[in-house]
């Protein structure tokens, strides 16, 4: 280790000034700073902190925007029906294979699925266990049941 010469004065790394005992103080990097440099240059690390941040922000409200503009268009996209939707209400597509289709209580279960409602005057293709079917409709606030609005019968492959 080589001592350093005691005549000369350790240098501020921010303003490259020679340091004197008093109106300095150690950085987080174990050097002699001037307080003053050291305080303006921290001030500075805030503002670019403040920008980076606000322009993260904008970021966000743009990719927000973005999914909100998409989730929009989507559901008439995908359902002739959605009209007739509840205001609050998200349109599904799901395609499977029938579990149970029950005439009397209009409840329609689909393998893996939780029970759909079918209102009355939803027509009904002939279905059968197994039978491959395209299930359209809308939920509320993910509130059970699903109710549904069509039904078709999918193509059936190999
Ligand atoms: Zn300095």
């Amino acid at each position: 280790m080589r001592a350093r010469p005691p005549t000369e004065d350790p240098t501020c790394p921010i303003c490259s000034k020679p340091v004197r005992s008093g109106a300095s103080e150690v950085s987080e990097h174990g050097e002699l700073i001037h307080t003053r440099c050291r305080s303006q240059h921290l001030q500075l690390r805030a503002i670019e902190e403040v920008g980076r941040a606000q322009k993260a922000q904008e970021r966000a409200a743009t990719l927000l925007n973005d999914a909100e503009r998409r989730r929009a268009v989507h559901p008439s996209d995908v359902s002739p029906a959605s009209s007739t939707h509840p205001v609050n209400a998200t349109g599904f597509v799901l395609v499977g294979r029938v579990r149970s289709w029950n005439p009397g209580t209009r409840e329609l279960r689909l393998s893996g699925g939780s029970p759909f409602s079918v209102p009355d005057e939803v027509s009904m293709p002939p279905l059968t266990h197994e039978t491959s079917v395209t299930v359209i409709g809308y939920y509320v606030n993910r509130a059970q049941p699903w109710i549904v609005t069509e039904v078709h019968l999918s193509p059936t492959f190999g």
